[in-house]
């Protein structure tokens, strides 16, 4: 089965998985006085994580680490889920940092970022208003701060900016535009929230009995009311790759629903009873027509839009002429190295977004970033 223009990679920020519009980070929105409370001021309010260093974990191996999703982040303390009043608990203590979505956005500051142009997410103390929200223990950070995710209200516009008082500025971003910005601990923060809150959004009922779910174990699970059932976030494998032919030209194509000069490497969901190469050699056949062989892993990274997690391979083929799916595929073909930069400068490819693996996946191909790769070369700028 194909990624669906909801889960593609190749999703710009203007997609419909995205409620509203997409706010760059530099574009002027209304201010926050207009749609709604200021910010709150105060000893806990609008502290920053990205002060904080991420805690040691495990960094994605192979040929792709640090991918920008799958740094390392929270230390998700399982064993605090099960104690039934942590929530409360948590909401109750001044030292929790609550990170609250509205829609699918984040409020971020480049105040206090860690790194240059950098973002910060924008926690703060929990609210009155929080224990009647859905909230999420989303774990601790290296120094034992909480964090907590809350599900807020919508966003009223497109975003709600205002000025920090001070050199930063808010504003409420999704992911996709905070990702690549963050750091490590805001990244890990943002994802495992966004993809918490697109789960329960979609199961407020049991697939036994129908009957209603309420959340339990500080957001991770939900329980059937009715027959007790217990049930736990999904996420769905897709598997992303790139194709090389024998001359070591990598496979492009744009999507049946996608714009003209979106391209990105082939992708699909992994089905029921398959593994992980075989998702990859039968999502090319299917796609393109062609047989594949030596598939190897790339890297992982999580993607809640809504719940998907992204595994990359590498893949070669001796077969090059392409049959496409229709239902699937727009257009494909085959690109040296010299003629993908050359469509990078003269705009007629677009990639895809900085946060996804399918970027990168191209970048380890063409052994240089694509900023770089589109950058004009010094000997030929006038
Ligand atoms: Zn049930």
């Amino acid at each position: 089965m194909a990624l669906t223009d909801e889960t593609s990679e190749t999703t710009d920020t203007t997609s419909p998985t995205s409620p509203t519009s997409p706010t760059s980070p530099t574009s002027p929105t209304s201010p926050a006085s207009a749609t709604g409370p200021a910010p709150a001021v105060g000893s806990h309010a609008g502290d920053t994580a990205s002060g904080i260093a991420a805690a040691p974990g495990p960094v994605a191996a192979g040929p792709l680490p640090h991918l920008a999703l799958a740094r390392p982040s929270l230390d998700r303390v399982a064993d605090e889920r099960r104690r039934p009043d942590v929530l409360a608990a948590l909401l109750a203590d001044p030292a929790t940092r609550v990170a609250e979505l509205r829609g699918d956005r984040l409020e971020v500051t480049s105040e206090g970022a860690d790194g240059d142009g950098g973002l910060a997410l924008v926690l703060r103390a929990p609210e009155p208003a929080d224990p009647a929200r859905l909230a999420l223990h989303l774990g601790r950070g290296p120094d034992g701060t909480a964090y907590v995710g809350v599900v807020g209200d919508e966003p009223d516009d497109e975003g709600e900016d205002a000025a920090d008082g001070g050199a930063g500025v808010r504003r409420w971003l999704a992911l996709r535009q905070a990702g690549e910005t963050l750091g490590p601990l805001d990244a890990g923060i943002f994802t495992t929230v966004l993809a918490l809150a697109n789960w329960h959004a979609t199961h407020a009922h049991c697939p036994r009995c129908g009957s209603v779910t309420t959340p339990t174990q500080a957001g991770w699970v939900r329980r059937c009311e009715r027959d007790g059932t217990e049930h736990y976030p999904r996420t769905d494998p897709a598997v992303i790759m790139s194709v090389v032919d024998p001359d070591d030209r990598l496979l492009i194509g744009r999507g049946a629903h996608w714009p003209e000069g979106r391209f990105s490497v082939l992708a699909g969901f992994v089905e029921p009873g398959e593994s992980f190469e075989a998702a990859v050699a039968r999502e090319v056949a299917e796609e393109v027509g062609i047989a594949v062989h030596d598939v190897r892993y790339l890297g992982n990274q999580p993607w809640p839009f809504p719940s998907s997690a992204m595994i990359g391979f590498a893949a070669r083929t001796t077969e090059t002429e392409l049959t496409l799916d229709p239902l699937e595929m727009a257009e494909a073909r085959w690109v040296t190295r010299a003629e993908y930069r050359a469509a990078l400068r003269d705009g007629s490819v677009r990639t895809p977004s900085g946060i996804s693996i399918a970027k990168r996946i191209i970048e380890h191909w063409l052994g240089e970033t694509v900023e770089s790769a589109a950058a004009v070369p010094d000997g030929r700028r006038h």
